[in-house]
Order: structure tokens, then sequence, then C-alpha cells
């Protein structure tokens, strides 16, 4: 049920969601104050909605951590007064920005959802319209006991409410820009919004809620290709900033065999460096197990990031090498779902990791 007395904070970011055509038809950001100029279906919600403007917006491209940290802190300083948060944000780095914001949040006990469009609010076919009334909703919606509905950094886009940690862009053209290949949809809106509540995080209201400031960026995205070349992965795993590489293999977590590969790995791990097994694939899991080719892997001592996407991946080791956690501890924490990032491993598979 929408909560009439909640306090709802809308933070808008940027991208295109903010834009309208001027009088020369050139889309431009527009004035975040006349918000409900342009949206006047927003004063038909019952509930109360404070706003908060980044100045200038940013397209989402020029995302950096130093944008989370600023969230995080808009987040926390507003946290006791309201009931819910929605974040305005491009669609472009959105799926990464709710990775951060998820590990970044701990015990969040409260809604954060993330929205954009495809086509500005300005435009008559635009999809903002509907994205952000709808997130706003269900930043609001609250159970029997009173508890929201979703507590969890969550993405609403085109009527599909995801895990924001679990989501990846994969459409540009079209409204539906998002999706979580490895784990259900946790809501869908229709004629009514409808939860997948057993999919839904549960917070420990009991606890306090904690705030993260720090994120550390020295990882490195390495894609596997055949062809790939000994000079070009040396010089990236060489480099002396590097504190984790997130290797996209193949399948269920394979690489290739090559002598020259897999020393370069297995140095990189005994400097200290993480390297962090993530699929190609977009539906499945690392099993390094499986074949010879993923074994190598982990003998070099290669961690397993089970069926967690690119960005939710990225973000758990900015997060985990940002917080003084120890070797072991990052090791351990890799390999468990900390906000329903991963998939917990069946029995059968712990032995691997
Ligand atoms: N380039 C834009 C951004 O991510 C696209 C969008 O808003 O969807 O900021």
């Amino acid at each position: 049920m929408i909560d009439a007395n909640a306090n709802i904070l809308l933070i808008y970011t940027g991208g295109t969601i903010g834009m309208v055509e001027n009088t020369t038809g050139t889309l431009e950001v527009f004035d975040f104050n006349h918000l409900n100029g342009h949206i006047p279906e927003l004063q038909r919600l019952k509930f109360h909605i404070n706003t908060y403007v980044f100045n200038p917006p940013i397209d989402s491209s020029d995302i950096t951590p130093e944008y989370w940290v600023r969230l995080v802190r808009i987040i926390e300083d507003n946290y006791e007064e309201h009931d819910g948060f929605v974040i305005l944000h491009g669609t472009d780095t959105m799926a990464y920005t709710a990775s951060a914001l998820s590990f970044m949040i701990e015990n969040l006990t409260k809604p954060i959802v993330l929205t954009g469009a495809q086509l500005p609010i300005g435009k008559l076919r635009t999809d903002a319209k509907e994205n952000l009334i709808t997130a706003m909703e269900i930043a609001a919606d609250k159970d029997s006991v009173g508890n929201p509905i979703v507590p969890e950094v969550c993405i609403f886009f085109q009527n599909d409410l995801l895990r924001g940690n679990r989501s990846t862009k994969i459409n540009a053209d079209n409204f539906n820009a998002f999706k979580t290949y490895n784990y259900p949809m946790i809501g869908k809106s229709g004629i009514h919004i409808r939860y997948d509540r057993s999919h839904i995080l549960t917070p420990d209201y009991s606890k306090k809620t904690i705030f993260h400031y720090n994120m550390d960026c020295g990882i490195v995205i390495l894609k596997l290709f055949p062809g790939i070349s000994k000079p070009i992965v040396e010089a990236i795993l060489q480099s002396k900033d590097i504190k984790a590489v997130v290797l996209e293999t193949y399948g269920s977590g394979n690489a290739p065999r090559l002598d020259w590969f897999l020393e370069i790995i297995r140095d990189a791990v005994k400097r200290g460096i993480y390297v962090v097994n993530i699929t190609q694939c977009e539906i499945g899991s690392v099993d390094m197990q499986r074949y010879e080719t993923g074994r190598e892997l982990l003998k070099a001592g290669v961690i397993s990031g089970l069926d967690g996407t690119v960005e939710a991946t990225v973000c758990k080791l900015m997060y985990l090498l940002g917080n003084n956690y120890s070797r072991e501890e990052i090791v351990v924490r890799m390999r468990i779902p900390l906000v329903g990032e991963i998939t917990r491993p069946d029995e059968k598979d712990v032995k691997e990791l």
C-alpha cells in the first residue's frame, strides 16, 4: 500500500530523462525546480516529494566513484527523514551506480529506486513519466506492518523492477533497456505493481544502516578473445597500480591453456593481485571444475566470480579493496553474496571456491 505520509527524496543526477526541446528543437537539460510544470501528474501522488538536483547535471558516461560518494552522502544526510529515494540517472552506467550503492550502503532499510528514460521527458512519446511516477510509487510502497516492500537498491525501467546489482543495460534503442539475466524480476508493473517478495532482500531492522565512502579504483577488466597477445596481457597485469583483475572468460569460466597466459596469471596472483573469473555469457555461472581449461585457472589461484555481472563484480572489488579488508577476508567475501549480487553456489560446487 502506498504510504500517503511518506517522504520521498527525488535525486536528479542527469541523463536523457531530464531534457526538453528548446524553441529551436534542440534538447537541453530542463530546470528541475520546475518539475511539477513538466510532470503535473506528480502532484497527484499523495505523498510528499523533496528534490535534490545535481548542478550541473551529468551524462552518466561521466559518472565516477566520486559521484557515488556524493550520492551516499546525500542519502545518509536525508536518511532519517525519508522513507525512500528515487534517483534519476542516465541509463548508460545506471547498472554500475546501482551496484556501487548496494555495497556502499550496508543493511539498507529503505528503497533506493534508480530510473531514467530512453526518450527525454519533454518528448511526446517519452517513457520518462511512466518510469518516474511508478518508481516514486515503488519507493513509497509499504507492507501491512509499515515496512517498505523493496528495501534494496533497484532499477525500475519499462514495467520491470530489477535488483540493481544484477542488472545490465541491454538495449540502446528500445524502452526495455535493462535485464537481470541471472536473477528473476523482483516486481512488474501493469494495472497493479506486483512484487515477488520471495526474491527481495530483508534487512535487519534492529541493526543500524552503515554508509561506506571508500572505493578503490585499482581494477581492470580483461576480456579474453582468441588471439589475445602476450605483450598486451603482460603490460596490463604488470601495471603498478593494479590490485584486481576482472577476467571475462569463455563459457563456464574457461581460458586458453597457453603457458605464457597461465604464467602471467600465476605471477599476478603471487604478487597479491585478485583475479576474479566471470563469464562472457549472459546467462549462467563460472564453474572452473567443469573443463581442464577452467581448472588451470583455479590452480593458478583465480577466484570464481560465479554468476555476477561485470558491473557488480567491479563495484564489489572497489568496495572491498577500499574498506581495509585483509586478503583472506576479500577472498571469502568475493565468494558469498553480500547483498544478493551472486547466487550462492550449490554444495557440490563449494570445493571449487
Ligand atoms: N548518455 C545518456 C546517459 O547515460 C543516456 C541516457 O540517459 O539514457 O546519461
